[in-house]
């Protein structure tokens, strides 16, 4: 659960599953808030590589999501940076991870992420200054009155009376999973 720090977790698993020798002077590694439609990814623009884990999808989950999906996106750094080879999950890939899957450590890598990929959180929160309840939204929405005040006070019928009030949802409840 939560955010691990990664540079250790990087320098364990560069010492056991790749003799060191990933040059981390050449490579980034971050947290994405707003990736969330993947795990992970690799990239390398020029001289500089990045690893990128994404916060949305991998702080619900077990620690060991994070592990597995960092030596997922160290196995393609390795390829590139160390193999030179320009390859997805080709052969260098899945021979790599065969043998660290092998070695039953406890980590296993696989080539999908089979992760639950989190809806985008809603970002607005509507507030009824009547009755007090709070919706989420993912945008504002103007001239919404509050359903539940309406038909208890007007008869089913917007009131203006009971206009909804829009404003951010905080972020501590924008990682709760029972939004929506
Ligand atoms: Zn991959
Ligand atoms: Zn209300």
């Amino acid at each position: 659960m939560g955010v691990a720090f990664l540079p250790p977790l990087f320098h364990r698993y560069n010492q056991a599953f790749f003799a060191q020798t990933i040059p981390c002077d050449q490579l980034r590694l971050s947290w994405s808030r707003r990736m969330s439609r993947a795990a992970g990814s690799y990239r390398r623009r020029g001289g500089l590589a990045q690893i990128t884990l994404s916060l949305p999808v991998l702080s619900p989950l077990p620690a060991s999501a994070t592990h597995s999906t960092l030596v997922h996106e160290m196995i393609h750094a390795w390829v590139d940076l160390v193999l030179h080879r320009r390859e997805g999950h080709g052969p260098c890939f899945c021979g790599k991870m065969e043998e660290i899957n092998s070695r039953k450590t406890g980590l296993t890598v696989s080539i999908r992420h089979r992760f639950p990929v989190p809806p985008r959180p809603a970002s607005w929160q509507a507030r009824c200054d009547c009755c007090g309840a709070v919706t989420p939204y993912k945008r504002r929405v103007t001239g919404l009155a509050c359903r539940t005040c309406c038909g208890r006070f007007s008869g089913g019928r917007w009131d203006q009376r009971f206009l909804l009030r829009f404003e951010r949802r905080p972020a501590s409840a924008q990682d709760q999973a029972s939004w929506g």
